[in-house]
């Protein structure tokens, strides 16, 4: 075994390799950029080495630089993690010519899956089923056109060099080939540098399910199937193992295909068979066709570890030091079923647009495996991929596994950040996923259901409003005494763009009334904490004028101003200037955008609360003077509107 390795890479999966050093008491080095300096995967290693920049281009693609990294601090091998150079043949070359050891497959098993169309043809002739469809050289768009004609329709355009579903089309109609073409073979040019396309058969009712194998060089086992199938865009989203409603006869089938498949290539390591399945009328042994081989370690690696209390890293280092392979076929079983949900700082009403900030706040319930590259403090930067963790759980069941994702998602805690938990929670809730009918365009179809966000409870609200004026502590004895009547103050709250006001009313040490939008909710403080109207609070962390409420889902309440200040209009309206010193929030209008009266210009956070700054009167905005993120004096003029005409 090694003593010392160096990971290249960053974020859950660098944490994820130096636990596993830590537990084999192999030495980890950590690489960094400049923004990753104080990151987690850094503090975790026995050594860190920082690469410098930012982009991924100018640190963590820098293999150059990363082979120095290991020499300079005595590694023998460099574990590449997923992304970055873990399917860079080049930088395998150039770890191997350095002396070093490339903890996964060689060069040439990485080159023979590096493009789908060789993939399929070298698959096809190890015996395993591909998707019917032409992978030839001759690109010219009338043969093209020809051979989807001949595969019959609806087909799929993919990239030979393709990832992350680019430069892939789907076509349902002769007369959409052309143009379906062009774009694709455009999107694959800018994306890879390789216009080159195959077609194939496009499988209605798709499932996604692949199997994890493990390979010494010569031979290999599998390691069951995980199912991918709940899907964005070709992006996963849950996963699961084992794939639901698989056969014992199917299972067999893909696993020896699988196997197949690596040893053709002669596979060392851990590597994923990708597979597409057609679900429309159950699982059937003669259903599925290869797809792709991933050769690395995939993120979806822990719902496998779970069934099979494999440590995968584990495996990869002892195979990549010389060890065969710890066990043999015959040895592996599948114990219960576990889900993976991945965590992401994503914007899911604006159209899961990636987010970034500090998170303010980071937990995770017992109960569940969370696989982090983050903590609380830290920020999600826009350099890299915006995922917070990958929360999983392990259960006897589907059932009794679902039933803990739901509930360890409904425990995950994060402020500071737009998550897509509460989507994450909806889908776990979703009445076809609970019983195991899945397929790759289920979210696509039930998207409305699934980003819903239910309107605040008057009991949520009334929780964030005491949160809000620190009145959600213990009580103390003089709460709410007042000679001539119970203690009463005006706040007011807003989740988006909906404003309560509440009236909160203290009556006695731990008996407080909250009227929101003149609906009481009796707040009351017992031996566990607060109950509002009888039930117990949910857990919440504010931070300035921001709480956010800790539940299935999670709400992020501010306090706002409630006279919604027509602040600092000159007596004509034309100039709108920050009432006191605060923080420019938001910027809502730009130079030539025409507003009425009342509208919310800007937002400025100051004493703990956000002021919305309205027009005095309709009119075309002329210069915007302020920036979203910067600090301004009272007085300073925010956003000017041209003058009137006279
Ligand atoms: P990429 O490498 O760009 O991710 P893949 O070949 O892995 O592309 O395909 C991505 C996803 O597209 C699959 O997970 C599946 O959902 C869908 N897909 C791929 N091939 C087919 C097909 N022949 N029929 C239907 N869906 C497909």
């Amino acid at each position: 075994m090694f003593d010392t390795i160096l990971i290249a890479n960053r974020g859950e999966i660098a944490c994820r390799v130096i636990d596993t050093c830590r537990r084999l008491g192999v030495r980890s080095v950590a690489v960094h950029s400049d923004v990753d300096a104080q990151a987690r995967h850094v503090e975790m290693a026995d050594m860190a080495v920082s690469l410098g920049g930012a982009s991924p281009a100018e640190s963590y693609l820098r293999g150059d630089a990363i082979i120095a990294a290991a020499q300079a601090t005595g590694a023998q091998a460099i574990h590449p993690g997923y992304g970055f150079l873990s399917e860079n043949p080049d930088f395998v070359d150039a770890v191997e010519a350095a002396g070093l050891v490339f903890i996964g497959p060689s060069a040439k098993a990485i080159r023979a899956m590096g493009l789908k169309d060789a993939a399929k043809a070298l698959m096809a002739e190890a015996g395993v089923p591909v998707v019917p469809g032409y992978q030839g050289d001759d690109q010219s768009p009338a043969l093209l056109a020809a051979e989807a004609q001949k595969i019959g329709y609806p087909v799929l355009i993919k990239a030979v060099a393709g990832g992350g579903g680019k430069g892939m089309r789907l076509v349902e109609a002769p007369k959409a080939f052309a143009d379906a073409l062009a774009s694709a073979q455009s999107e694959a040019k800018t994306a890879f540098g390789n216009p080159h396309v195959l077609i194939e058969k496009y499988i209605t009712s798709p499932r996604h399910i692949e199997v994890q194998v493990f390979g010494d060089g010569t031979k290999a086992v599998h390691l069951f199937e995980r199912d991918c199938s709940l899907q964005r865009r070709h992006q996963k989203v849950i996963e699961e193992a084992p794939a639901p409603g698989m056969t014992p006869e199917m299972r067999e089938a893909m696993g020896q295909a699988a196997v197949r498949a690596a040893e053709a290539i002669g596979y060392k390591g851990a590597g994923t068979v990708e597979f597409i399945v057609d679900g429309s009328d159950g699982l059937r042994p003669d259903g599925f066709w290869f797809m792709e081989m991933n050769t690395r370690l995939q993120v979806e690696h822990p719902v496998t570890e779970a069934i099979t209390g494999v440590d995968l890293v584990e495996w990869q280092l002892r195979v990549a030091a010389g060890e065969p392979l710890p066990v043999a076929q015959a040895d592996l079983s599948i114990t219960g079923h576990s889900f993976e949900a991945r965590l992401y700082a994503e914007d899911v009403p604006a159209g899961f647009l990636p987010a970034t900030g500090r998170l303010a706040h980071l937990a995770f319930p017992d109960g569940a495996r969370a696989d982090t590259g983050v903590r609380s403090g830290d920020v999600i930067s826009p350099h890299y991929d915006p995922m917070i963790a990958k929360v999983i759980v392990h259960g006897s069941s589907r059932a009794v596994a679902l039933r803990k994702l739901r509930r360890a998602l409904a425990e995950t805690q994060v402020a500071g950040t737009v998550t897509n938990l509460a989507f994450l929670g909806a889908l776990a809730r979703h009445d076809g996923f609970s019983v195991g009918d899945v397929d790759t365009g289920l979210i696509g179809r039930d998207l409305a259901v699934l980003t819903e966000v239910p309107d605040l409870t008057p009991a949520v609200t009334a929780q964030a409003a005491l949160a809000l004026v620190g009145l959600d502590r213990v009580p103390m004895p003089l709460d709410g005494f007042a000679l001539w009547s119970p203690v009463a103050q005006d706040v007011a709250v807003a989740c988006g763009e909906e404003v309560y006001t509440c009236r909160i009313t203290t009556r006695a040490p731990g008996e407080i009334d909250v009227a929101v939008n003149a609906q009481v909710v009796a707040a009351r403080f017992g031996a566990n904490g607060w109950r509002f109207d009888g039930q117990p609070g949910a857990a919440v962390f504010v931070e300035e004028a921001v709480a956010t409420v800790f539940g299935d889902p999670t709400y992020v309440v501010r306090r706002v101003d409630p006279l919604e200040v027509e602040a600092g209009a000159g007596a004509s309206g034309d100039l709108i200037e920050a009432p006191m010193p605060g923080l420019v929030r938001q910027v809502f209008v730009s130079a030539g955008a025409l507003v009425a009266k009342g509208d919310r210009l800007a937002i400025l956070e100051a004493m703990k609360m956000e002021h919305a700054l309205l027009a005095a009167r309709a009119g075309v905005v002329a210069e915007v003077m302020a920036e979203a993120g910067s600090q301004v004096e009272a007085g300073a003029v925010l956003i000017r509107l041209e003058e009137e005409e006279t």
